[in-house]
């Protein structure tokens, strides 16, 4: 019998499921079990072309349709999302493995919250009228045109509607790939689009592999290409979007880190770093995975740290009451366990966890270490799983500059109970979404994205406006021209 996951066909473009079935095959396994739920195609050439092609005719219509017309199908489609979130969230456990305790309240309603926001800002979008004695200059904020999103596997719902929502609301057309791992989801957000009123075409899904994505990229008819990847993917990515001229949004990983002061509420620092290491399972972007302790608290810390992740509930991630869930993939699961092995061997205190958890699927303990030092490979890499690094310090100038001394700079967190401080700090380091005595919101009314390695312009917010649109400006003059001859 079908699985109740595998979708109705591999891609959905101009409005309807459609499938080629000489793309390779891409298993898709439910990481709790390791058992082959559903099977989807990777995009052949012809499908490309399908995509690309009507998302290049549907975008000049849809961009000339009024905003508000646009936001009422954005907002519709909130709605609908919200209302079938339970589905949703199921279809979510089953494309990544994260429990539903956390599918049902941070995957379809993140997608949702995401298309009605920028459905409200839809019809806002204007320009300015800027007067120059008798003539003037206005300007119009204008659509990009074709934007492709790429997807990482870790949020697939999420992913496409904080690049699809922004992207439709300012009159653009989507050409979406999801990550070959997760690749379900993203689907049922074009379905839901078409059956909130969105013209066919406005937004589509094409599966596969990089070489999909690179095939997106490249094609000349693409105006801007959004990416959710790790840092060398995003480097390729950014490369050959730079040689079409295309703008780009680069959302990319992460070493973040995560500042305890002597004076901060235990809890809420103890609370911070789990949220912050091992929601999803530590397969976070912005995770702050390294927990710089200043040293007056570091041992009360740790007790209270590994007494509170010894209630992390690991098991059917369907039931309610599990709250870790297993590793996206074995693959991933390995790369975790080798980062861990790398941890113990490079001396690093083993407080909790540490191994693969003895049942079946790809479930890995909640793990942390002390003792930590800057150049342990665990300190120095994004791990992308349930790994947390403790690091002990003594002054705020000495953990600042520690903190900033990495090439990725996406997220930031201090915990103290002196503001002034907490904001002198958050000043001085070197990150684009930062939090203070919280670890890890990320409401679609804030600007989510990273500095130096870690990214190129922002996500949510009316930031994504700016992303996802063009100003043009036109000069008016009132008299005659002056011209030399
Ligand atoms: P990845 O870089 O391996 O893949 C990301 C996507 O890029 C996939 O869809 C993949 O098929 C595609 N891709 C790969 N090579 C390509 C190429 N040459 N051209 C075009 N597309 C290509 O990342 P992943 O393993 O899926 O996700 C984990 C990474 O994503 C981590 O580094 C994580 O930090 C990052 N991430 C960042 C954010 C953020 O918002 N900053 C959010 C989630 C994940």
């Amino acid at each position: 019998m079908t699985h109740p996951a595998q979708p109705k066909a591999s891609h959905f473009i101009n409005g309807e499921y459609v499938e080629d079935t000489v793309g390779t095959p891409i298993p898709v396994i439910y990481a709790a079990t390791g058992e082959q739920i559903a099977t989807v195609h990777a995009a052949t050439p012809a499908i490309v072309e399908q995509a690309l092609s009507t998302a290049k005719a549907a975008q000049k219509a849809w961009a000339k349709m009024s905003g508000t017309e646009r936001g009422r199908i954005l907002r519709r489609a909130a709605d609908i999302m919200r209302e079938r979130n339970h589905d949703l969230s199921v279809l979510e456990t089953y494309d990544t493995g994260k429990p539903l305790q956390e599918t049902l309240v941070a995957d379809a309603t993140s997608g949702a919250d995401a298309l009605e926001y920028f459905g409200g800002l839809a019809a806002s979008l204007t320009g300015e009228h800027i007067p120059l004695g008798e003539d003037w200059v206005y300007t119009k904020r204008e659509a990009l045109g074709l934007c492709v999103g790429i997807g990482a596997w870790n949020y697939p719902t999420q992913i496409a509607c904080w690049k699809g929502a922004p992207a439709l609301a300012c009159g653009n057309a989507m050409v979406f790939k999801p990550s070959e791992t997760t690749p379900l989801c993203a689907l049922k957000v074009a379905e839901i689009l078409i059956e909130a009123g969105a013209p066919a075409g406005v937004f589509n899904v094409v599966q596969g592999m990089g070489e999909v994505g690179g095939a997106l990229v490249t094609d000349p008819r693409v105006d801007k290409v959004s990416l959710t990847g790790s840092v060398p993917t995003g480097k390729k990515v950014y490369a050959a979007a730079a040689e079409g001229m295309k703008h780009v949004t680069m959302e990319l990983g992460g070493k973040s880190p995560l500042i305890i002061f002597d004076d901060a509420d235990l809890d809420n620092a103890v609370g911070g770093a789990i949220n912050g290491n091992f929601y999803s399972s530590g397969q976070v972007c912005s995770n702050g995975t390294r927990v710089f302790v200043q040293k007056g608290i570091k041992e009360k810390f740790l007790a209270r740290l590994a007494e509170r992740t010894g209630n992390a509930i690991l098991g059917d991630p369907m039931d309610e009451a599990t709250s870790f869930g297993p590793m996206v993939t074995e693959n991933q699961m390995n790369i975790v366990l080798g980062y861990i092995e790398k941890g113990k061997e490079e001396g690093a205190r083993l407080i909790c966890g540490g191994k693969r958890a003895d049942m079946d699927g790809y479930f890995i303990e909640p793990t942390v270490f002390a003792d930590v030092t800057d150049d342990m490979t665990i300190a120095r890499e994004e791990i992308f799983g349930p790994v947390m690094s403790v690091l002990d310090f003594d002054t705020e100038e000495e953990v600042v500059a520690r903190a900033n001394d990495t090439e990725f700079g996406l997220s930031a967190g201090v915990f103290t109970k002196d503001f002034t401080r907490a904001h002198r700090v958050i000043g001085n380091l070197e990150a684009g979404s930062c939090f203070i005595n919280s670890y890890n919101d990320a409401p679609v009314e804030a600007p989510f994205g990273g500095v130096k390695a870690s990214g190129v312009g922002r996500e949510n917010s009316k930031e994504a406006i700016k992303h996802f649109s063009q100003v043009k400006s036109v000069y008016v003059r009132m008299g005659d021209v002056e011209a030399a001859f």
